[in-house]
């Protein structure tokens, strides 16, 4: 691919993804698990409270009516289903201009704007937050609306109410996969142990994440507003060539690893896309690619860790070690890359991905017109 290899020069090591590799494979150096004690016996004297306080969050027992600090009256705990809440996340890019229709897009005009790529590592930096900021404004409103206690939630719970201020969750009983994401939406298989609903979960809200920056990236490019126009776009960006859908696949499966365990993902998909390649990319250039797909998973873990902190981060790994028997695939690891690129590097990578992109898009039409009824 032309160019590809030239971002080599750019190549920088990826120190955190390194270290927790390295945590990995010499476990006597840390040990993950917790030190558990029981508190079994005390249980049989402990009575449940059932209200609190909605200023403070402190716990009363039923008898109590009021909360003595804030002054004012308690409410009942509440049993939520997280499952059955629908959340309708949204994520808006505004501005004055907008596009209605794709023969508005591919204008020579918009061809040039995306090949003269006015993009920063500032403006990329701003989308992160944008996306930031709308995830946690839902999140928030999730919280309120349905009264619920956070702390309180299970670990999966907390991890599924997050993901549903990203993307709409359906959960499934049939099929091999264990969950999918198109269009907004992620379907999980309810069948399997709560860790991989976890580890699916992030994966697929990694895709989701990824597809939502390169909306942004082209709204960003055009100076438009973001519609399904656009969003069509950049999901054909990220599946119509080896390339991107190798950039795409990698960058899902180390958030996976970021989150949960390196050495436990599953690479079958990240596998099959390359191995239907026919001699289009060489070996470097799919080690740039997938070192394309670390600096992604970087930013993605960068907009996960506003709320999946590293007490979380912590329990979701007890969980999996709690579940899990298989043993890490070491030979899996052999698959990872552990550089990035420089800012440098990245912005000339996203140039790459757009603008090769754009142009095989507006010669799409039909494909693009079959992503948009799905929006
Ligand atoms: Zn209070
Ligand atoms: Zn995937």
């Amino acid at each position: 691919m032309i160019g590809l290899e030239t971002l080599s020069k750019y190549s920088t090591p990826d120190v955190e993804k390194q270290r927790m590799i390295d945590d990995l494979l010499h476990p006597q150096l840390h040990s993950l698990v917790k030190s558990q004690y029981d508190f079994c016996e005390s249980k049989a004297y402990y009575i449940e409270p059932t209200k609190y306080c909605p200023k403070c969050l402190r716990k009363y027992h039923e008898e109590e009516n009021f909360c003595p600090e804030c002054l004012v009256s308690l409410k009942h705990i509440k049993d939520v289903d997280i499952k059955l809440i629908k959340s309708d996340p949204q994520f808006k890019f505004i501005k004055s201009n907008e596009f209605n229709s794709f023969e508005e897009i591919f204008t020579q005009e918009n061809k040039n704007r995306i090949d003269e790529f006015d993009f920063s590592t500032k403006d990329y930096n701003r989308i992160l937050r944008n996306i930031k900021k709308s995830s946690i404004t839902t999140f928030d409103n999730l919280i309120r609306s349905n009264e619920i206690l956070l702390d309180d939630l299970k670990l999966f719970d907390k991890i599924l109410l997050y993901a549903k201020s990203f993307v709409e969750v359906d959960f499934k009983s049939y099929g091999q996969e264990l969950g999918y994401f198109s269009f907004n939406r992620i379907t999980l298989d309810d069948r399997q142990t709560v860790s991989l609903q976890i580890t699916t979960l992030i994966h697929e809200l990694a895709h989701f994440i990824l597809k939502e920056i390169m909306t942004e990236i082209l709204c960003t490019l055009l100076d438009c507003s973001k519609n399904s126009l656009i969003e069509s776009i950049a999901v054909f960006i990220l599946s119509y060539s080896p390339f991107t859908q190798l950039i795409d696949e990698y960058s899902a499966h180390n958030c996976e690893g970021r989150f949960t365990l390196y050495g436990y993902q599953d690479y079958s998909s990240f596998i099959q896309i390359e191995k239907s390649l026919d001699g289009e990319m060489t070996a470097d250039e799919i080690e740039i690619t997938k070192s394309i797909g670390n600096n992604f998973s970087v930013s993605i873990k960068d907009i996960l860790e506003s709320y999946i902190d590293w007490d979380l981060r912590s329990d979701i790994k007890d969980q999996f070690l709690k579940d899990v028997i298989d043993e890490p695939n070491y030979e899996m690891l052999a698959l990872e890359n552990c550089n990035k690129l420089t800012d440098i590097g990245f912005l000339k990578a996203i140039w790459l991905i757009v603008s090769e992109g754009f142009s095989a898009a507006s010669q799409n039409r039909d494909k693009l017109e079959m992503y948009e009824t799905n929006f």
